[in-house]
């Protein structure tokens, strides 16, 4: 291939105050250059488009450094191979990337990883067998620690980390309760063979909570935080564990929740209950565990044991719109964006 390549891409225009808008978004194409030795043109297929971006539009560091104004907005996707100055990868091949909202970009060839189509969808690379599955997969191995017979309750439980968080737990004989928002994602939780599945909207959800689980929480998989976790905290056992996952009900939050202050209650159970509320960020496990979330994971969403749903969006220019959607609930199941067949 020879020319220049135009990248239509996404970039944040402006920093959200509370829940992001379309207007933080703009569309635009730049002229790429030409790869030199070591690097790879790609073209994206898919996109993912991940609760995490939330964090990365805001000027704070966190602990990643925030997107600048004007820049492509970062994201993980599956590539083809247009063209390679790299002997580790060849043209045609489809690639994992971090090319971000964008439908093309020159990449180190060492920053990018084959996929084998034959093994799985590409896709599966974004979802259950990349990133949000290893979250789930990293979050119960070192901290959750499912026991037979423990009861696990997760939220945001039809997306792809809850959803393996559910399925994993149960293969290692816990109960799951999963928690999701609406008829619709309940229905497909109890499918998936959730022991127990639960709206989060409804008025008298930490009643049901209570209700379902029965012999209280082993495990408590945080994934939201707000209304959930004031439900699920009284029902913890001594002794549980909370991998602290994700918060997503407080990420368009631009002040303290209203009501008491609900911190020495908080600690007050973590004394008196001896419980383990552990924070982490996935990448800390990758090194230690990767090569066998991908055995163990690979084996189970090949035998069916996981199962896994997409919700996949046509082309970038849907992307913020999905991705709004996604803060509060529109998405159903692992999001992503086809960018190009
Ligand atoms: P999901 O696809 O599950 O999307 C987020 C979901 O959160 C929404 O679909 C919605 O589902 C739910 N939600 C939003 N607001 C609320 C609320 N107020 N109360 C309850 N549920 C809410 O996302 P992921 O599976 O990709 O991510 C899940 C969590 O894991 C996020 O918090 C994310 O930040 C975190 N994460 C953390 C990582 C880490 O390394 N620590 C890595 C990857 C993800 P519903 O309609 O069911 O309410």
């Amino acid at each position: 291939m020879s020319g220049m390549v135009e990248s239509t891409r996404i970039v944040l225009a402006s920093r959200p105050v509370g829940t992001p808008t379309p207007e933080n978004f703009r569309i635009e194409t730049a002229e790429l250059p030409a790869p030199a030795e070591g690097e790879v043109l790609l073209r994206t297929r898919y996109l993912s488009l991940d609760p995490y971006m939330r964090g990365r539009m805001n000027s704070a560091k966190s602990y990643a450094e925030p997107v600048e104004v004007g820049q492509v907005m970062v994201g993980a996707t599956v590539a083809e191979v247009l063209e390679s100055r790299d002997p580790s990868v060849a043209k045609g091949e489809v690639v994992l990337a971090y090319s971000g909202w964008q439908t093309h970009d020159v990449a180190r060839a060492r920053d990018v990883r084959k996929l084998d189509p034959a093994k799985a969808p590409v896709s599966t690379a974004l979802g259950v067998l990349g990133m949000p599955g290893f979250t789930a997969y990293a979050g119960l191995r070192k901290i959750g620690k499912p026991q037979p017979g423990e009861t696990l309750v997760v939220a945001a439980a039809t997306g792809p980390v809850g959803s393996a968080v559910g399925q994993i737990a149960k293969i290692k004989g816990a109960r799951a309760v999963g928690i999701a928002g609406g008829p619709r994602k309940v229905a497909y939780l109890n499918e998936l063979g959730f022991d127990a599945a639960l709206d989060h909207r409804a008025p008298d959800f930490a009643e049901q909570l209570k209700a379902a689980v029965p012999d209280g929480i082993d495990i408590y998989f945080e994934n939201v935080g707000g209304a959930v976790a004031d439900a699920v905290y009284p029902l913890l056992n001594t002794y549980a564990r909370v991998p602290v996952c994700g918060l997503i009900a407080h990420y368009n939050a631009t002040g303290a929740p209203a009501g008491p202050d609900r911190l020495p209650a908080f600690y007050g159970r973590i004394l008196f209950k001896s419980l383990t509320v552990r924070g982490f960020i996935q990448t800390e496990f990758v090194r230690e565990l990767y090569p066998d979330f991908l055995r163990e994971m690979g084996e189970w969403v090949s035998d069916g044991r996981v199962r896994y749903l997409e919700d996949v969006v046509d082309g970038l220019a849907a992307a913020p719109d999905a991705f709004i959607g996604m803060l509060t609930g529109r998405n159903f199941g692992k999001l992503v964006v086809k960018v190009a067949e």
